[in-house]
């Protein structure tokens, strides 16, 4: 049959991208669809960090690490409640396609690995111009193989033949045709009815809740899957951080001078946790929590790069004056005005105060060296914070190892793939870390535009 490419590709963040680039060297011919006026979505914005084990930046300092032990570690974090073949091949792949990355030009800076997640190895990779450069440098790949790409245009349809496999795609009116289709859409954190429904934990905390990617992130790619019949994996999952909801700002850490505590009046987190954890921590007290300080360390919060528009002396002072935080003379007030149990309050403080003074949190080992001061001067503050600010979500299309999108009656779909924040298949409760995102976003984009191009040979 008489088609207009080999493969298209909708969405040109990090996956669509990826997945351009890796159909074209599989000698398709290739569209990209793109729903906004510039390329790059979500990924443009992001972090553009890289979660992989066993990658030469590793290497290079000293890391000795493997897919198997990041296998391990990604399947224990998630008690197995993810799609282990899909996880597998993730890990498998992580360092080649990070490899692959650097090759096409992407430069990560060694001395930026980190630990990212809860784990003790550092398996997050920072490239130098976040993931701006990582979209530009694909995109110019995407350009030099000749792959075509529409912008401004949002594809509200799939097209199926005669034997129900998928060849193309719809605008409005207009339509092109092609061997298979990868959808890589992102995913549906500007979308309030999707989250509502799929991520009612970050739905939940109301108008404290925006999202800090793209207004693109509408969840079309779980919608056009699911009209053609595929499963949806996964529910009320992706990345919430911590926030007191003054602003749209974004900010990764509480700071560890205040102490976080619940209505019962009890602290239940080292309050610098990893961003990874917080948010479960917190859904898991079943009520409101607070940040809880005096005037002396409200006075001292001084602006600093990493916080300039929550936790600072002036910010701080003028919430309380707007009675967006509350301010007491006494703790028996404060406890008395939030609703915290006001005797378990005063013995939290008690002890922890103590702990300042030793220079050892006894009971969830924040270190001291994080500005643990202890609660003694009026008036005392509390603010409460929720886990607010939606970073990605993690629920959608279900696929296999393949990136093949699977229907509801566990038959692939043909003609039909799907790589980055549009698929749920391997995301569980506990996010791995920073770059766990970005990672599989570039790893299936890749195995799904390569994956895609030989089926399209095939059809
Ligand atoms: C500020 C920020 C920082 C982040 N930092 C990190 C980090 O450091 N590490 C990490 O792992 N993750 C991070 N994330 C998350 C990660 O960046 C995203 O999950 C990832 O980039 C998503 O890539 P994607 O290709 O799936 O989607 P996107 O990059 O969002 O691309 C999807 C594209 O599809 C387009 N589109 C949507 N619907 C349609 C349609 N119907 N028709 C045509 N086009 C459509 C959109 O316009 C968009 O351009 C961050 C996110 C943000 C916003």
């Amino acid at each position: 049959m008489e088609r207009d490419y080999d493969v298209i590709v909708v969405g040109s963040g990090a996956a669509g991208l990826s997945a351009a680039v890796s159909a074209a060297d599989e000698g398709a011919s290739v569209l990209i669809v793109e729903a906004g006026t510039r390329v790059g979505g979500s990924s443009r914005l992001s972090g553009g960090h890289f979660y992989a084990a066993g990658t030469s930046v590793q290497q290079q300092q000293g890391v000795q690490d493997s897919a198997d032990a990041m296998f391990e570690h990604y399947m224990t974090l998630n008690q197995w409640l993810v799609e282990p073949s899909v996880v597998r091949k993730y890990c498998d792949l992580s360092a080649p396609t990070f490899e692959w990355l650097t090759g096409l030009g992407v430069e990560f800076k060694p001395e930026g690995l980190y630990r990212s997640g809860v784990g003790s190895t550092p398996r997050g990779h920072q490239p130098t111009g976040e993931g701006e450069q990582v979209v530009n440098v694909l995109d110019a790949h995407r350009q030099q193989r000749g792959v075509d790409i529409v912008l401004d245009a949002r594809v509200d349809g799939l097209l199926t033949d005669d034997d129900g496999a998928i060849c193309g795609i719809r605008i409005g009116e207009d339509q092109a045709t092609a061997g298979a289709v990868v959808l890589a859409t992102g995913g549906f954190g500007a979308n309030p009815e999707m989250l509502e429904e799929l991520y009612p934990q970050a739905a939940a905390n109301g108008d404290w809740s925006w999202y800090i990617g793209t207004e693109h992130a509408q969840g079309d790619g779980l919608k056009l899957g699911q009209a053609a019949g595929a499963a949806i994996d996964g529910r009320d999952r992706g990345l919430l951080l911590v926030t007191p909801g003054f602003s749209r700002d974004l900010e990764t850490l509480l700071p560890g001078w205040l102490i976080v505590v619940n209505e019962d009046g009890r602290r239940f987190c080292n309050e610098m946790a990893p961003y990874t954890v917080l948010a479960g921590l917190i859904k898991h007290q079943g009520g409101k929590v607070y940040a809880v300080f005096d005037e002396g360390a409200r006075a001292a919060a001084k602006p600093n790069p990493a916080s300039q528009a929550y936790w600072v002396n002036e910010v701080l002072e003028r919430k309380a004056d707007q009675g967006i935080i509350t301010r007491a003379d006494s703790l028996d007030a404060l406890a008395a005005e939030v609703g915290i149990n006001a005797g378990a309050l005063k013995n939290t403080i008690e002890h922890y105060n103590v702990d300042c003074e030793t220079g050892e949190d006894s009971m969830f080992f924040k270190p001291a060296a994080t500005g643990m001061r202890p609660i003694v001067s009026p008036p005392f503050y509390a603010a409460e914070v929720r886990p607010a600010i939606i970073c990605w979500t993690g629920t959608g299309l279900r696929i296999n190892a393949d990136t093949e999108v699977i229907g509801v009656d566990a038959k692939p779909i043909p003609g039909l793939y799907a790589a980055g924040e549009t698929v749920g298949s391997l995301h569980g409760d506990r996010y791995i870390g920073g770059g766990g995102s970005y990672g599989p976003c570039v790893v299936f984009g890749k195995v799904a535009g390569a994956n895609a191009a030989l089926a399209s040979k095939g059809n």
